[in-house]
């Protein structure tokens, strides 16, 4: 591909869906091969309901009533999600036609209603004895069940009287108030000053644009875009500091009420996450600081500045001139790549092309973006808008990552243990990109190539690894001021984050003076500890992909486990089983180890 150039990308342009070939659109017939189909289902959702309903006073009364409760159940959820999954997916395909929004509407408002009704299910689980509780799980009838059973026991310590749960619930709505304060004032009130760019033209400033303007090759938009945004969010930071003061006091309220020690031990208590798992990732990305500081001086020295501002990190240091792949191509090169997978991933991913889950390309007003859904009784669906480049194509790949995920989670497990967590979701994703990364570098010709490749991994390795973990640190520690009994101001928040911030960047990173105030545009501080999550699965990824690639068979099988487990065990022993220990610093550092390896090439390359 090395030959091709960037004039000669031509990015499908369908007017309709019809003008596309069958081969690139998916095929939701698989899920219901017409509307009346979807209807006669529909139609089932109330008596499925009511079978649940019959339960009702009875979930404690034996083994096999809360089997056959249980089965009820999940006989409305897989109802539930098959109907949603294709009402959402056609609706995906045009969002601006009513009659399929419609359809996803009914099934929500169902889904709502259903829910309503069968709003004592869980309390009634939960008023069973935890002896009782512990005798169900080992009993053969509710085998398929135990697990659920099992973390319904781990809950228990935290569950309060009948009467505190009431309140509790009861005040949930009224706590969500400062997440809610926060996106209405950054994404309703506040207005942007156009950025002005080296010519002076005036350039709109929004959330949007933010973006493609930092990676503008054009300086003086880069730095007023970023100025511009900066200082707006700047002028509200009182306000921002007060929603994010009570996001974190609801979080430690709720953490003392279900009798936690701390936020962020209530927060990882779900994913059975140990703390010291957590600060372990901070203390090794900070003891790997060094190669990031590495990374921000060859930056300003291959983009030749005098001085580097956090303006210039988002732009790539090397242009890609000839990164235009065709679809086809594309696909090709993604099948070498998981080759290393072995022969069973390999026909499994074959489905995603013959049984057609993928829809490829943009049409007027298909949903934007990239993302794999599917539930347990459809198939893993893409929803690509695939351009026919090097980007789009390591966006397949992390797809497709995601689809097999779910493909073989869903064929390997039951119902209840299927759906992997948010904790692992990343990691299958992230392992089929390193496995094209590392194959498009043994195959790429020029030096040019290779230099561009290495420079796309950079960036994963700032956003993904240090960003989301200076983030980490900094949610934290926030969390324990609070706990401490220190206020959370304008003044400590800023102070906190310009402090992180330079030490994250190192030396040669410039100071902004506005850069103190950057905390208050991030959404990911009202997500209760979820950022950390993106950097294990991350490093996880990269210990798996490095292996695989390397042709070590053994680690493949037992990745090829993973990927069957869905969230049959907590995710840190799901891990653990596939070879990957995140209780110590090994499986990080080993990540760090890719990275070090990059720079010293890249530097190689470029002299
Ligand atoms: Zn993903």
């Amino acid at each position: 591909m090395d030959e091709v150039k960037m004039d000669q990308v031509k990015v499908d342009q369908f007017s309709n869906r019809n003008e596309i070939p069958e081969a690139f659109r998916w095929n939701l017939s698989l899920v219901y091969p017409s509307l009346e189909s979807w209807e006669a289902d529909f139609a089932k959702v109330d008596s499925h309901v009511r079978r649940v309903e019959e339960f009702k006073g009875k979930l404690g009364s034996g083994a096999l009533t809360m089997k056959e409760a249980f089965e009820a159940q999940v006989n409305l959820d897989l109802l539930i999600e098959k109907l949603y999954s294709y009402a959402h997916h056609s609706s995906d395909e045009d969002t601006r036609d009513s009659a399929k929004l419609g359809r996803v509407d009914r099934i929500r408002g169902e889904a709502t209603k259903a829910g309503a009704r069968l709003s004592w299910f869980e309390p009634e689980l939960l008023e069973i004895p935890v002896e009782q509780l512990n005798s169900l799980s080992r009993d053969p009838l509710l085998r398929d069940f135990s697990r659920k059973l099992e973390l319904l026991i781990r809950s228990k310590p935290h569950q309060r009287s009948a009467e505190v749960e009431e309140i509790l619930a009861l005040a949930s709505e009224p706590m969500d108030g400062a997440y809610k304060a926060f996106s209405l004032l950054e994404n309703a009130d506040m207005k942007f000053q156009d950025a002005v760019d080296a010519q002076g033209k005036n350039c709109e400033l929004n959330h949007a644009t933010y973006g493609a303007y930092l990676e503008s090759d054009d300086r003086e938009l880069r730095r007023s875009a970023f100025g511009n945004y900066i200082r707006e969010f700047s002028k509200y930071q009182n306000t921002f500091a007060a929603t994010i003061d009570s996001h974190v006091k609801k979080q430690v309220f709720y953490a003392r009420a279900r009798r936690f020690n701390s936020a962020i031990e209530a927060s990882l208590f779900s994913d059975a996450v140990p703390l010291t798992v957590y600060n372990g990732l901070i203390d090794t990305v900070n003891r790997f600081l060094p190669l990031l500081h590495r990374w921000v001086g060859l930056k300003k020295r291959v983009l030749g500045l005098s001085e580097m501002e956090i303006f210039d990190q988002f732009v790539p240091m090397v242009k890609p001139t000839r990164t235009e792949l065709p679809y086809e191509e594309g696909c090709r090169l993604v099948r070498e790549a998981v080759r290393p997978l072995g022969e069973e991933y390999g026909s499994a991913l074959e489905k995603a092309f013959t049984e057609r889950w993928i829809d490829v390309f943009y049409t007027p007003g298909k949903r934007s973006g990239a993302y794999s859904g599917g539930m347990y009784l459809t198939k893993p669906y893409i929803l690509l808008n695939h351009k026919h480049n090097l980007g789009s194509t390591f966006t397949l790949a992390h797809e497709l990552g995601h689809s097999l995920h779910t493909h073989f989670s869903n064929a390997s497990q039951h119902y209840t243990t299927a759906n992997y967590p948010i904790f692992l979701a990343e990691v299958a994703s992230t392992t089929n990109e390193m496995l094209l990364h590392f194959h498009l570098y043994e195959k790429a010709e020029s030096r040019e190539m290779k230099l561009y490749l290495l420079d796309h991994l950079f960036t994963q390795f700032r956003s993904t690894l240090y960003r989301q973990v200076q983030f980490a640190e900094f949610e934290r520690d926030i969390h324990a001021m609070v706990e401490r009994g220190e206020p959370l101001t304008a003044e400590s928040l800023s102070d906190h984050f310009e402090s992180l911030n330079a030490r994250y960047y190192g030396p040669e990173m410039k100071r902004h003076k506005n850069i103190r105030f950057e905390w208050s545009r991030i959404p990911h501080f009202y997500y209760n500890f979820y950022v950390y999550k993106y950097s294990t699965s991350f490093a996880a990824a990269q210990y798996f992909a490095k292996g695989i690639y390397e042709g070590d068979t053994k680690l493949r099988d037992s990745y090829l486990g993973f990927l069957k487990s869905g969230s049959s065990r907590d995710p840190i022993d799901t891990l653990i089983r596939a070879g990957m220990d995140l209780r110590g610093p090994e499986p990080i550092e080993a990540a760090f180890q890719v990275f070090e390896d990059a720079l010293n090439e890249f530097e190689r390359l470029s002299k």
